[in-house]
């Protein structure tokens, strides 16, 4: 049984990034307004997701990090309708298989904090007082360190791991409204560097100037564009000839309905028409695509990255259409 475990949560946490991206989604849909990564060594000795959400009930520590429990579902009849992140309830059982989970908690119903500790297989060990505000902890060490492979995979690429996350958390501090997110990394003799730090401001470009800079910011231009119906893009895009040289898969970012999706068609078409503008240079680009709920699919792959349209066809058309007109030479 425990080997069927570990494998079965190889889906939703795959490498560093996956197993953040859960926590902070968690904390998001906890209402939290603000949200700190804290990692130790890259994320590799252990990573931490606190936050000031509205925590969790007692009557939901024992069943917390079983497989499928979930508190979501039951507030949310219709998945169609579903906007939380989560209602898979795989996140904790699977992070509870690949390293050591425990978890600080207090709802404002509590007097104090409840500190619980997890085995391996999401049963609950031991259950502490401690003092907290209000909010969420959890804290996981050592990641995959039951599986060899992905173990030593983990450790050789921490680097390239912790990149992918710091281009994940940004992508989430661009995003999130109102919500303070700092993200700190700490190595060798307690050295702890502030790696992300947005203010909790209500518009996105409050949020670009805290994670690019307001030299970038001011190098964009505002898109806000109508391409089908009910379908509505808004974010930014460089201006015609402030591209950027280099390899831009940090620097462009796509939402669907607020959420963090990989669009390679869409990165594929603004590449192009800005190449168009200017050979040698891509554009930084960050979009969000409003989407009437029933016309997209977000809940295909575990992760929840990819992303299917209804009509993908009409909307990369219309939204072709539309992005020529801001890149045609007679613009700029
Ligand atoms: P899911 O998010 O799909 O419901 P998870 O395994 O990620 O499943 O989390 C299980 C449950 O634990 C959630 O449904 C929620 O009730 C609770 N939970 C997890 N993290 C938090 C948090 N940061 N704040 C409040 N509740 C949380
Ligand atoms: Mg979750």
């Amino acid at each position: 049984k425990g080997a069927v475990h570990r494998i079965c949560a190889g889906q939703v946490i795959l490498d560093l990034p996956s197993a953040v991206k859960e926590l902070v989604e968690n904390s998001l849909d906890a209402g939290a307004t603000s949200i700190e990564i804290a990692l130790k060594e890259y994320g590799e000795e252990s990573f931490q997701v606190i936050d000031n959400g509205c925590g969790i009930s007692p009557h939901n520590f024992k069943v917390l990090a079983l497989k499928h429990h979930t508190s979501k579902l039951s507030d949310f009849p219709d998945l169609q309708s579903l906007t939380t992140f989560g209602f898979r309830g795989e996140a904790l059982s699977s992070l509870c298989a690949l390293g050591d989970l425990t978890v600080e908690t207090r709802t404002k119903n509590e007097p104090v904090a409840t500190h619980l500790t997890f085995d391996h297989s999401g049963l609950l060990t031991a259950e502490r007082k401690t003092a907290r505000q209000i909010g969420t902890t959890v804290t996981v060490k050592k990641l995959f360190f039951n599986l060899p492979v992905r173990s030593k995979e983990f450790h050789r690429n921490i680097r390239k791991e912790y990149g992918k996350l710091i281009s994940l958390l940004n992508a989430y501090a661009l995003i999130a409204k109102g919500v303070r997110l700092v993200c700190t990394n700490t190595t060798g003799r307690n050295v702890k560097a502030v790696v992300l730090k947005t203010q909790g401001s209500g518009s996105l470009k409050d949020n670009i100037i805290a994670v690019f800079g307001m030299s970038t910011f001011n190098c964009l231009e505002l898109v806000c564009l109508c391409i089908s119906d009910g379908c509505k893009v808004d974010g930014f895009l460089s201006k015609p000839g402030y591209g950027s040289g280099r390899n831009l898969g940090d620097r462009q970012f796509f939402f669907v309905n607020g959420r963090p999706v990989d669009m390679p068609k869409v990165s594929k078409l603004v590449n192009e028409l800005y190449k168009g503008a200017n050979s040698r240079q891509y554009p930084i680009a960050i979009m969000n695509f409003t989407v009437p709920t029933g016309a997209c699919d977000v809940n295909v792959t575990p992760d929840k990255r990819k992303i299917f349209f209804s009509d993908e066809g009409s909307i990369l058309r219309s939204l072709r259409e539309a992005l020529e007109k801001i890149y045609s030479p007679s613009h700029a």
